[in-house]
């Protein structure tokens, strides 16, 4: 039977259009979600399954930086988080343990830290991983924080305080880290750089890190765009400072804020070519296992496991975006 559509708009032609083939309209939720299972690919599946598919609220997204986020006061076994360190890049060196990243990023002028980790790790992975890649911790000149959360902030006062590095935040989460007491993991930085919505670039010798304020995840969330060299070959990579939403709730102004910051984020790392995308958390950006198969010989053709191309960098950020712009309307967010 021909289908009657009396309202004239995209969206009931849409809704006719899909009846008179017998198929269920599709929600502008699915709509999204949709576009997100498509930008995430074969690539980024956790990164869609956790802002897309949340089954249970996740922290991270919960209150005031510094609040709401993971916790682990007490060092777990280390057989379920140690990893020993690799060299990633001809400039850049992963101190990570399995679950979350930390950063080294070597300038002709000293070391940049880009994310610590829960306090238990600053020695083993960052202070002794450095070490072990020949490299001297009294040379790290800049700490940088994505964001004020414990599982990548507790190790900044400590590097801090040994090495006279200097602390760079985003300023509202820089609010919420000094609110916090001395007895604190990790304890309290001293209040260094604090990076404004405006953002800015931070130069160590050679190498100049953008910094972009992404806000969404924490306030002062931020995100950067820095060069790396694959054997002497430069590169530009695009780090993703925040991610989860899970305690956005009906905050419908803080729900926007995240997906500007996304199209923000992207925009910047299109305009600079970014061809490598990564992350504070191996879940998202597979740094783990990546970084073990830098070793391996590569065959004919074959690039090095963290360049994923302009392409797949973009849609990392579409799926950032799509995601919560799905659970924004799920949740039902005005
Ligand atoms: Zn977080």
């Amino acid at each position: 039977m021909k289908p009657t559509c009396l309202a004239i708009s995209s969206l009931s032609l849409v809704l006719c259009a899909t009846a008179a083939l017998g198929q269920a309209p599709v929600s502008p939720i699915d709509s999204h979600i949709g576009a997100a299972r498509t930008a995430a690919g074969l690539d980024y599946r956790a990164t869609f399954v956790n802002l897309c598919l949340p089954s249970t609220p996740r922290g991270g997204g919960a209150g005031p930086a510094g609040r709401g986020a993971p916790v682990a006061p007490q060092t777990p076994d280390r057989a379920t988080w140690y990893a020993p360190p690799f060299k990633v890049f001809d400039n850049l060196y992963w101190l990570g343990t399995r679950q979350h990243s930390s950063w080294a990023l070597q300038s002709s002028a000293g070391i940049i830290i880009i994310d610590t980790n829960f306090a238990w790790a600053t020695g083993p992975e960052i202070i002794e991983g450095l070490n072990t890649l020949g490299l001297n911790p009294r040379d790290i000149k800049y700490v940088i924080i994505s964001h004020a959360h414990g599982d990548h902030d507790q190790g900044a006062a400590e590097l801090q305080r040994r090495y006279g590095a200097q602390v760079v935040m985003g300023a509202p989460d820089w609010g919420a880290t000094l609110t916090r007491p001395a007895t604190a993991p990790g304890g309290v930085p001293k209040r260094d750089i604090a990076v404004g919505p405006e953002g800015r670039t931070l130069t160590l010798g050679d190498t100049s890190v953008e910094i972009v304020a992404t806000p969404g995840h924490t306030p002062g969330t931020l995100s950067y765009v820095f060069p790396v060299k694959d054997r002497g070959r430069t590169l530009m990579a695009a780090y993703s400072g925040g991610t989860l939403t899970g305690a956005f709730g009906t905050d419908g102004a803080r729900w926007d804020e995240y997906i500007a910051s996304q199209r923000k984020i992207g925009k910047v790392a299109a305009d600079a070519g970014a061809s490598v995308i990564l992350s504070n958390h191996s879940e998202y950006d597979g740094a783990y296992t990546k970084a073990r198969l830098i070793a391996a010989p590569r065959q004919p053709g074959e690039d090095h496991p963290f360049i994923v191309g302009t392409e797949a960098v973009q849609r990392y950020f579409t799926v950032m975006a799509e995601c919560a712009t799905a659970s924004k309307l799920r949740v039902g967010a005005q």
